[in-house]
């Protein structure tokens, strides 16, 4: 006799508790050898790790930091952004994206993004440019690309851009370490690349931790400096105003214990998408590959007809046991805190999307039965 799903116990939409039988004693034997040494602050560990990541995406230099935003704020203070200064950025984003700007006095500019792949979308950053520059009270100086759901921006198209406009160009890749684009793994398509190791990204500490990746050893600097208080090449040489964002020892050791299995756990992730993809493919909009790309897969998002049917389809799943959630139920131009210092400018894409789009549960602990009943779930 097989159980119905309704006594099957609820799938997770995130399982640190599988993943921590699975890991656990790796990642033990790690913490056990900090818990040892008791350099919490900048143990081996953290140049251990970097020089692990710099390897992993091909980059030159990788700064460990205490979080994703904490890296693109430090990014963003080398570049000296500040009052007057436009940052572009995606409307359809986490608001980590849309906040550092504004804490140095900046100003976030939103732009739309792609209908299918859910990426910024060139055309509306070219126009908002236009706006930007035509309005006249701002000076158009960055351009934040961020790759959504594990997916990559559309780098190419974004270089260009920078280029022609004269604008510093940095990835926000929180949610995409992994990903690749035309065969290289993500992590050097702008000349800053900010990570995340929040524990539901793909590459997940426990706790806080983010790092950032570049070619240019002077940025690389500048960017250990800020971390630091400013510090300049003696402890009590304060060079500069900076941050304390370090990364923390105990995570860089839980990280080096996760990144050992990490591309096992990519390739599972994307046999799962495969698997949903093939089973959902004629029930909802399944999610559009960005071309000649692989996927971190951080979130795989359908999108459905209206609002009310995924507040319908989203009930019968949990009827199911089976989780999922909304990534992002109102873009940033729309959010309280950023609508004042949103232009007005109407972003359809974007709004479409947070009234449509459904994130199904994605993460290697999910097992053959678990994808065949999130399939079945969705299909009623
Ligand atoms: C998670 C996330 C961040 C922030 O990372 P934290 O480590 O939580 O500070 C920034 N940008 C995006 C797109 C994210 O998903």
């Amino acid at each position: 006799m097989t159980a119905s799903p309704e006594t099957l116990s609820p799938i997770a939409f995130l399982d640190l508790p599988a993943q921590q039988a699975r890991l656990g004693d790796a990642i033990r034997r790690r913490v056990d050898a900090v818990m040892a040494h008791c350099r919490f602050v900048m143990g081996p560990e953290v140049a251990e790790l970097e020089q692990a990541l710099a390897t992993y995406a091909g980059a030159r230099e990788c700064v460990g930091v205490s979080s994703g935003t904490d890296a693109i704020q430090i990014v963003m203070m080398a570049e000296g952004i500040g009052p007057g200064d436009a940052v572009f950025l995606p409307a359809f984003t986490y608001t980590a994206t849309a906040e550092v700007p504004l804490l140095l006095h900046a100003t976030p500019v939103f732009v739309d993004v792609d209908p299918r792949t859910f990426q910024i979308d060139p055309a509306s950053l070219e126009k908002r440019i236009a706006d930007v520059r035509s309005a006249g009270t701002l000076r158009p100086r960055a351009i934040v690309g961020v790759d959504l759901f594990g997916q990559p921006a559309p780098w190419p198209e974004l270089r260009a851009i920078a280029a022609r406009e004269g604008l510093f160009l940095m990835d926000d890749c929180a949610q995409s370490f992994g990903g690749a684009l035309t065969g290289r793994k993500l992590g050097r398509e702008a000349t800053a690349t900010t990570l995340s190791f929040f524990p539901s990204k793909p590459l997940g500490s426990y706790g806080d931790g983010g790092a950032i990746l570049t070619d240019d050893p002077e940025r690389a600097d500048l960017y250990r400096s800020l971390r630091t208080h400013g510090e300049g090449k003696t402890r009590y040489e304060v060079l500069r105003t900076g941050m304390n964002g370090r990364l923390d020892t105990l995570q860089a050791a839980v990280l080096l214990a996760k990144l050992e299995g990490f591309d096992a756990e990519l390739a599972r992730r994307e046999e799962i998408a495969g698997a949903y993809d093939a089973g959902l493919a004629h029930h909802v909009t399944t999610p559009a590959r960005v071309p000649d790309s692989h996927s971190a897969w951080a979130i795989y998002a359908v999108l459905v007809e209206s609002e009310a049917a995924r507040a319908a389809l989203q009930e019968r799943l949990r009827a199911k046991g089976v989780p999922s959630a909304i990534y992002y139920p109102r873009p940033l131009h729309l959010q309280p805190a950023y609508q004042a210092h949103h232009d007005g400018t109407c972003l359809p894409v974007a709004e479409d999307l947070s009234s449509r789009i459904l994130a199904l549960p994605i993460h290697p602990e999910l097992t053959d039965a678990d994808v065949a009943r999130v399939i079945a779930a969705v299909r009623g």
